[in-house]
């Protein structure tokens, strides 16, 4: 396959992300063990096919996805300049703490861990389990005297309710948020982060998509034992995975090329744990280059589905 993927311009930053960024929570063994080996050959396998943006947090697997992404960064042996990376703060293994002190601290312990001197975006972490108030007066000034220091280059948060962007962006100055990181809102099942678009796109912010498989409902092997969605949600899921694969059809492949059609998303960040997940995804996007749709079966999948569209989960504090 040719190293000709799409790059998307991420809002206002200057940088320009592969359409298909490289989830790094599975390397956090958070869906089932990966060997270093594996990790190693995965994130190889990314960065020859064109993929120049990974994505991880201190979060994932307690810290395990920030330590084994850097291991196969350093391993790959690709120019700082030609990769982009973006790791969050306030959420850990033991809770949450969005405090300047925290994350100031925590940006160091990252950095250690992804054994890399800065990183490109750097994310308050789902902040609807924060203080909103915190996030914009305490969290948010720090992060910036975070990008002086050059240990950033950008600022962005993250989270499942969409209220928080709007509560957020309109409380700080313009150009202070650089990007939003949004999940499990931009695919087959739920399309509702697209109604935001205008706003988000009026405050300069540059749009990352993620959860493009809804954290494994749009897969064959299906759902991790922790996912959050209702069982109607999961067993609507399953049909149309299993309606796919009559069809001789994969929902995986479907639903990727469902949310890299829009455009206005700079990258769908997708959990990748294998050499052949790196190359499915990477030829959906090259399906997509193509202008080859599946209006058909979209359709058949879109009415099994109707009885669940938009459903979410709740998240953060009630
Ligand atoms: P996802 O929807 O990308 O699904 C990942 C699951 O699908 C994993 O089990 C993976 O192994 C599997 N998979 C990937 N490609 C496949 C293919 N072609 N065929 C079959 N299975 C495939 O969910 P995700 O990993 O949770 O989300 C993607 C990334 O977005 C995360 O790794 C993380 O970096 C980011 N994210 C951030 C937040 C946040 O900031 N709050 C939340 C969710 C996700």
């Amino acid at each position: 396959m040719e190293k000709t993927l799409e790059l998307r311009s991420l809002g206002n930053t200057g940088l320009k992300l592969s359409c298909v960024g490289f989830g790094a929570s599975p390397l956090g063994s958070v869906f089932g063990p990966v060997s270093d080996e594996e990790a190693i050959a995965t994130v190889r396998e990314a960065f020859r096919l064109g993929i120049n943006f990974f994505d991880t947090s201190p979060y994932y697997g307690g810290t395990l996805s920030e330590k084994v992404l850097g291991k196969s960064l350093k391993a790959v042996g690709v120019p700082r300049d030609q990769f982009i990376v973006s790791t969050k703060c306030g959420r850990y293994k033991d809770g949450f703490d969005f405090s300047a002190t925290r994350v100031t601290q925590s940006i160091d312990e990252s950095l250690e861990r992804l054994q890399l001197d800065y990183v490109d975006i750097l994310q308050c972490h789902d902040i609807e389990f924060g203080s909103l108030d915190q996030i914009i007066n305490e969290t948010i000034p720090a992060l910036q005297k975070l990008k002086e220091k050059g240990k950033i280059r950008f600022i962005g948060i993250t989270g499942l309710p969409l209220g928080i962007f709007n509560y957020v962006l309109d409380r700080v100055p313009l150009g202070t948020i650089d990007v939003i990181l949004s999940y499990c809102h931009y695919g087959i099942n739920d399309t509702t982060l697209e109604d935001l678009l205008p706003y988000l796109k009026s405050k300069g912010v540059g749009v990352i998509s993620a959860s493009p498989l809804s954290m494994g409902l749009l897969t064959e092997n299906g759902p991790p034992d922790w996912h959050p969605a209702s069982s109607e949600l999961k067993a609507a899921c399953r049909k149309a995975a299993d309606f796919c694969k009559e069809k001789g059809k994969d929902i995986s492949k479907l639903a990727m090329k469902y949310s890299l059609c829009n455009k206005d998303f700079s990258s769908i960040l997708v959990g990748m744990k294998s050499v052949q997940q790196v190359q499915d995804n990477v030829a959906a996007a090259m399906e997509v280059m193509k202008g080859e749709k599946d209006d058909e079966i979209l359709v058949e999948i879109e009415e099994i589905l109707k009885p669940v569209k938009n459903q979410t989960w709740p998240s953060g504090i009630q």
